[in-house]
């Protein structure tokens, strides 16, 4: 459960900011999930809930923005975007050859936070 660890610490983030600036309570939490990692945004819901439990942030809604998948042409070298929801490799548009995933750099993480 590595999402949990990762939730409760951007909900901790949140928190401290919201005091910094002088507010009670973390109205909204802006996440942006990159496709193509094992993050889905039911699995964030789940552990929001426990992570925000009693805290100033219980409540809060939360907004997702996806970052398409990245794609490398094995043959051409060619990089392109895919979409969130392609089910299998996309071939590659320039020399319809097979392509692989690029790995993410960073699958899951706090993009801003609602203060109130
Ligand atoms: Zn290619």
């Amino acid at each position: 459960m590595h999402e949990l660890a990762a939730v409760e610490a951007m909900v901790k983030t949140a928190l401290s900011k919201a005091a910094e600036t002088g507010l009670a309570r973390v109205v909204g939490m802006h996440f942006v999930i990159s496709a193509g990692g094992h993050v889905s945004e039911e699995s964030v819901q789940v552990c929001f809930m426990v992570a925000s439990h009693g805290t100033p942030a219980e409540g809060a809604q939360l907004h997702f923005e996806w970052n398409p998948p990245r794609y490398r042409c094995f043959e051409c070298g060619h990089e392109f975007d895919g979409r969130r929801d392609d089910e299998s490799i996309l071939p590659c548009p320039q020399c319809k050859e097979t392509t692989m995933l690029v790995p993410l750099v960073e699958e899951f993480y706090l993009d801003s936070i609602d203060v109130e």
